[in-house]
């Protein structure tokens, strides 16, 4: 079973699970088997991606929902579902 993430509200836009480490930075799917610095998702959603979005932020800044991180896909899927 795998949980998908809402449409975004605001644009009807895709939002995306981003791999990161435990320090928040960002890595490819790849990392995802082999997590050697922790393992953590984020949620991304830009500008470059959902032009007008009143939420999204910009890829140069990670285009990255919010400041959190999360330790697994469900919970950064639940934490966008339900915050909407
Ligand atoms: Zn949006």
């Amino acid at each position: 079973m795998s949980a998908t993430l809402k449409r975004c509200p605001f644009c009807n836009g895709e939002a995306t699970i981003l791999v990161s480490d435990d320090e928040g930075n960002d890595r490819n799917e790849e990392y995802e088997s082999d997590p050697w610095s922790g393992l953590s998702f984020k949620i991304g959603h830009a500008h470059e991606n959902n032009e007008g979005c009143p939420i999204a932020k910009y890829e140069e800044d990670g285009g990255m929902m919010g400041v959190y991180l999360y330790d697994s896909r469900e919970e950064a899927i639940k934490a966008w579902n339900t915050r909407i």
